[in-house]
């Protein structure tokens, strides 16, 4: 049966998220391209891992191969766990001075000792792919053109790209942190939805996930979301990326219990992690042409 791009209605409408990054990848190939023919030089992305263990090794290399994908370049700046944070600071200025530098990813967490606050100022926001720069979180906040973070982006493309109604929907996310639940949140808002943000202090969390719409989970709590919280019909978003010891991946919803009354679902692996890939990509075109033209295009507020 056919549905909306990436839905597949016969599997209980999952999401497949490879098909909407596909369709993201190709957008963000085509916007390298201009730039390539418009600069003359290639837009270029700059990955800092300071210290780092074994997943932030296979993050960055998806970062390289997506940038490869589209016709963009990558670098993994590889900087010692004891780092100093002026050092730190310094090395983010120096990227945000250098102009062939179209992008600049900080893989996250830092080692201990080391506070993302304490540094991050030091990055040209135009080049801030990662939404992680105050100054983007206040644009986002505003409901403005900035750069979200690339998960929570990737739910938003998710849901547009399905052909999911949002304005005046009842929106549950799960989870508050800046990288996910929060810029969710916004973005959300920011297409007209009725949003509600849960967390760990949350009373009865079931009740308000019955309520819902739209669930966006992003706790980090694998299996957390089971098939009797969910309303008929609503559209489940799993942002959950939870590694078991044994290597093994699940997201925050149980997809066997979810699925069959949800009207769309997305998989972990294969739903949101591949659209975050894409989406980077995206912004890095879209930082790539912010600095050329000197700002963001668009100073669109929010509706009150
Ligand atoms: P975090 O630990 O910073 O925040 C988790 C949030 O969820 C907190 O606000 C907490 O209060 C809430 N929460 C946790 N358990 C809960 C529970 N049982 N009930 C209600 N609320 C609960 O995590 P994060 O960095 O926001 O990441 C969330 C998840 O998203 C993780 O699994 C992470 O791996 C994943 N993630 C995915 C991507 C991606 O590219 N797909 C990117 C970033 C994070």
């Amino acid at each position: 049966m056919s549905g909306p791009a990436g839905v597949d209605a016969d599997a209980h409408s999952l999401i497949d998220g490879r098909a909407l990054a596909a369709q993201i990848f190709g957008e963000a190939s085509d916007e390298i391209d201009e730039l390539k023919r418009d600069l003359g030089s290639v837009p270029t992305i700059k990955i800092l891992r300071v210290g780092g263990d074994a997943a932030s090794g296979v993050y960055s290399r998806r970062i390289l191969k997506s940038a490869h994908r589209v016709g963009a370049s990558g670098e993994v700046i590889q900087l010692p766990a004891d780092l100093q944070v002026k050092a730190l600071r310094a090395t983010l200025r120096g990227l945000s001075d250098d102009t062939a530098v179209g992008g600049v990813i900080v893989q996250l967490p830092l080692p201990v000792g080391l506070d993302v606050r304490h540094v991050i100022e030091a990055l040209d926001p135009l080049k801030d792919v990662d939404g992680i720069h105050p100054f983007n979180a206040g644009l986002v906040s505003r409901g403005s053109i900035g750069f979200a973070p690339s998960c929570a982006e990737a739910a938003l493309q998710i849901l547009r790209r399905t052909g999911v109604p949002i304005a005046g929907r009842q929106a549950v996310v799960i989870g508050r942190s800046s990288v996910v639940g929060r810029p969710v949140q916004q973005l959300l808002l920011r297409e007209d939805a009725t949003v509600t943000v849960c967390h760990r202090q949350t009373r009865d969390l079931a009740r308000q996930i019955r309520e819902a719409e739209i669930v966006i989970a992003a706790a980090g709590a694998p299996g957390l979301v089971t098939g009797d919280w969910i309303k008929p019909g609503a559209v489940v978003i799993d942002c959950g990326i939870n590694v078991s010891s044994s290597g093994s991946v699940r997201g925050d919803v149980d997809l066997p219990s979810v699925a069959p009354i949800a009207a769309a679902i997305t998989p972990v692996p294969g739903g949101v992690g591949p659209v975050t890939n894409a989406v980077l990509m995206l912004h890095l075109a879209r930082a790539v042409r912010a600095q050329r033209d000197g700002g963001f295009p668009d100073a669109r507020e929010m509706a009150s």
